[in-house]
């Protein structure tokens, strides 16, 4: 991909044509001077790998309408040097072996980037440790998504995990054979995390969801490249976007206050009843919107699965149950109930929701797995 057919620098006509080929086509090429502007003007490179995790959060990424992933690109200054999805060619063969030089290889481009150091390491999806420490569950060309992860995250300025895999493990922590992990946690564990079960040490902001928020990554992204510290919570999420609970501003938040608890999928009533897991999801959501502002999970009808939580999706199923007889908010220590707490008693009308959070109606009671 890239200038001429076996040239892989991912300029600012590849990466046009990248986007382009999962759907952003359109708003690309409107913005093309744009991207020709901020690519020119780049001084800092972003190296964007991807382990254990579906890529949806590049597909969000390159879907982001406000600010779009171009606006973003010129304001920032950021140069996509290399990125595992968008760059679909591999490399071209000459004799017989691979080409030798960044051009025409994407392995040597990658190499050459991790030797000069100082690039913004984005991380996409989990990194998997087994089986039995091989890491070979995930690989990255001829190495272990382990490996090149180790091999990456020390010459980083700083590493950003998009999504909850990255971040947590997420989906891919599911699967106990694998043993994946997130960059700097795994679930709620700091501990067990991919950079302390390694030795490695960074600075790691975790952007989660299933998939990111386009705007959550790229204003990240716009502050790390700007200097700014970033503000994180203990799970090293932006306190900026993830210090409201998704019920504190939902849609359906009045329905919820007058009881009506028992709403459909297809009307507008609260979600609760159907396993909403609003009142526990800390993500500004129901503000912020998704597509373009254009709407949010429990806006559409569906409930909120907080698919931003360190404990995602294992806690959290089965998403459309309340959790009555299951613990499904087994995964939560006193402050979190108090979060709650502070909501309902605001309104007044919140028991209901502190009691299976403190308890669960099963009777029993909640572990206090979050430190
Ligand atoms: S429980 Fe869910 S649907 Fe109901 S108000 Fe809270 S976030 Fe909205
Ligand atoms: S509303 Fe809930 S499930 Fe939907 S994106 Fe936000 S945190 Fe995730």
């Amino acid at each position: 991909m890239g200038e001429g057919k076996n040239d892989l620098t991912l300029t600012r006509r590849s990466f046009l044509a990248a986007a382009g080929a999962v759907g952003a086509a359109l708003f690309l090429k409107a913005n093309a001077p744009m991207v020709a502007a901020a690519i020119a003007d780049s001084n800092k490179k972003l190296v964007w790998l991807r382990g254990s995790g579906c890529g949806g959060c590049t597909a969000s990424l390159l879907n982001g309408g406000n600010p779009d992933v171009l606006s973003a690109l010129e304001k920032i200054r950021l140069e996509p040097a290399y990125h595992d999805e968008l760059m679909l060619q591999q490399g071209m063969f000459v004799d017989g072996s691979p080409a030798g030089d960044s051009t025409h290889n994407s392995n040597v481009l990658l190499q050459d980037l991790i030797d000069a150091e100082g690039y913004v390491l984005v991380v996409e999806g989990a990194i998997p440790d087994g089986p039995e420490g091989s890491g070979r569950y995930c690989m990255s060309g001829a190495m272990s998504f382990k490996e090149l992860f180790i091999e990456a995250a020390p010459g980083a300025s700083c590493i950003v995990a998009a999504g909850t895999c990255a971040a947590y493990g997420g989906v891919s922590r599911l699967f106990s054979t694998a043993e994946a992990a997130g960059v700097s946690f795994a679930g709620t564990s700091k501990g067990q995390g991919a950079m302390a079960r390694y030795g490695l040490e960074n600075t790691v902001i975790n952007v989660p969801g299933c998939p990111t928020h386009p705007e959550w990554l790229l204003l990240v992204l716009a502050d790390v490249l700007a200097g700014r510290d970033v503000d994180l919570d203990v799970y090293g999420r932006p306190k900026a976007f993830f210090s409201a609970a998704v019920h504190d501003s939902c849609p359906r938040r009045g329905a919820y206050d007058r009881a009506g608890r028992d709403g459909r999928f297809s009307d507008g009533g609260c979600l609760y009843a159907l396993g909403c897991k609003g009142p526990v999801a800390y993500a500004d959501c129901p503000t912020r919107r998704w597509n373009g502002a254009a709407s949010m999970c429990t806006q559409a009808g569906g409930p909120c699965i907080a698919c931003v939580e360190p404990s995602f999706p294992g806690a959290f199923m089965p998403f459309f149950s309340t959790g009555e007889s299951r613990d499904v908010f087994s995964d939560l220590n006193v402050d979190d109930v108090a979060k709650v707490i502070v909501g309902a008693a605001v309104v007044g009308a919140g028991i209901h929701a502190v009691k299976r959070l403190a308890i669960g109606e099963s009777g029993r009671e909640e572990k206090g797995g979050r430190k």
